[in-house]
């Protein structure tokens, strides 16, 4: 009963809008879609209780796709991030057949797939199909983001002509000089410096100015460790980013703190340093730094904090990490990887989070029997246990899901949020 108390707990106020995922679900296209997942579990739970097997109830399991995925084109890097996480699935030659991954994009849209961030395991512009898959989803009507290592913008400017006001690309460039920048990602080409990478931004934006193009900055402090080594630090660039990135024409430049991994799991954790005194003086240097490059942003330029480093600044990140059993967010958020498909972007590639494999969705049949094992992993993945040291940004509308699910009759009274027009999850 414990958790049931606390699931009316209130909305942790550091989440920002694009991280309020309790309004994203309730918007006025998907809310239909909420409610139909909480009566299907509350049904369930009804059923379990009566002593029904899973299986029976699966049959009326919701005809639904993900509302948003990660997609992982390719696990092929031309880089060698010495902070990399997905560093042990790299250029793995695994590989999807492209007129099948063109299929389950197709499939998934057609039940209600909005959103598709493209992203990590490798460089998704390596990918020979990037164009391809790009302007597939954008004539299926989704919503685009694209996560790159800046090293193929030639990739980027060849499908900026499609990419609308909802769409963006984002570079990690966790660097303000060229020198820490090399040393960080090693690239495989000499010419791949900051100074080559921030001079093809403003063909990009003359060509489309519609979509939003970010400079990422991931905040590495003395000490921190990644594969099994000291990583590069990169706290005194802040600023010098901030300023590179803005001269660029970025429309905004985002901090957000160096996150460790579990070595049981490989879940990334929230976590300043091991050793307690050094992180007042680390963090107070961090602010004083963010709040440096604020001072650049105006109308045109953003500086953005992630709600990961509000949380570690004012130590609320445990408040993250208590999950209900059943992680909700595995129905409406998955990763599609040549690795197979996984739960959640946390557990790229970890077996037990594993929904199926990389066509799961390429076809009717196979989608109806990837909606039946989605629904399995909810009640088999005990996410109180596998995520108990995450700090998840999903924790508050998995307590949210679980409230209503306790409590199906409040479903009537749910309104809609305002229609923001934002489906990424
Ligand atoms: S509880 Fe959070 S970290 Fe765990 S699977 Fe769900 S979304 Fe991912």
């Amino acid at each position: 009963m414990k958790k049931l108390a606390s699931a009316g707990k209130q909305k942790q106020v550091e989440l920002s809008p694009i991280h309020d995922f309790a309004a994203k679900l309730r918007q006025p296209g998907i809310l239909p879609r909420l409610q139909e997942y909480v009566r299907w579990q509350a049904a369930w739970r009804k059923a379990r209780g009566e002593g029904q097997s899973l299986d029976a109830l699966l049959e009326s399991a919701p005809d639904q796709a993900p509302l948003s995925i990660n997609l992982d084109v390719t696990t092929a890097c031309n880089y060698r991030c010495d902070h990399c996480v997905d560093f042990d699935i790299l250029n793995k030659n695994i590989r999807y057949e492209h007129e099948k991954l063109k299929d389950s994009l197709s499939q998934l849209a057609a039940r209600g797939l909005k959103s598709v961030i493209i992203i990590g395991g490798g460089e998704p512009t390596l990918y020979p199909g990037f164009e391809d898959v790009v302007r597939h989803l954008k004539a299926l009507g989704v919503n685009i983001g694209v996560v790159t290592n800046g090293s193929r913008l030639d990739k980027i400017l060849e499908v900026a002509d499609v990419l609308e006001k909802d769409d963006w690309v984002r570079l990690s460039l966790d660097s303000g000089s060229n020198e820490t920048f090399v040393r960080m990602h090693k690239p495989r080409q000499k010419k791949v410096t900051l100074d080559w990478i921030c001079e093809q931004v403003r063909p990009i934006k003359e060509k489309n100015p519609n979509f939003t193009l970010g400079f990422s900055y991931i905040i590495v402090w003395k000490d921190c460790e990644a594969n099994d080594a000291k990583i590069v630090e990169n706290i005194a660039e802040i600023e010098l980013a901030a300023r590179r990135a803005k001269d660029a024409g970025f429309d905004y430049i985002s901090f957000k703190p160096f996150l460790t991994r579990a070595e049981r799991n490989n879940a990334e954790i929230v976590e300043l340093a091991r050793d307690d005194d050094a992180v007042d003086p680390i963090m107070a240097e961090i602010r004083r730094r963010v709040d440096e490059a604020k001072k650049l942003a105006d109308e045109r330029f953003r500086v953005i904090e992630s709600t990961n480093l509000k949380v570690l600044e004012n130590g609320t990140y445990r408040n993250y990490t208590d999950q209900p059993r059943n992680c909700h967010m595995q129905f409406f958020r998955q990763v599609l990887s040549p690795l197979g498909l996984y739960n959640c972007p946390v557990y790229r590639h970890v077996p037990q989070a594993q929904i199926g494999e990389k066509h799961a969705y390429a076809d009717s049949d196979s989608l109806r029997e990837t909606q039946k094992s989605t629904l399995r992993l909810i009640e088999e993945f005990d996410a109180r246990e596998e995520c108990k040291e995450v700090t998840c940004l999903y924790n508050h509308v998995n307590w949210f899901i679980e409230e209503l699910i306790a409590h199906p009759e409040k479903l009537d009274a749910l309104e809609a949020s305002p229609d923001r027009g934002d489906y990424f999850l």
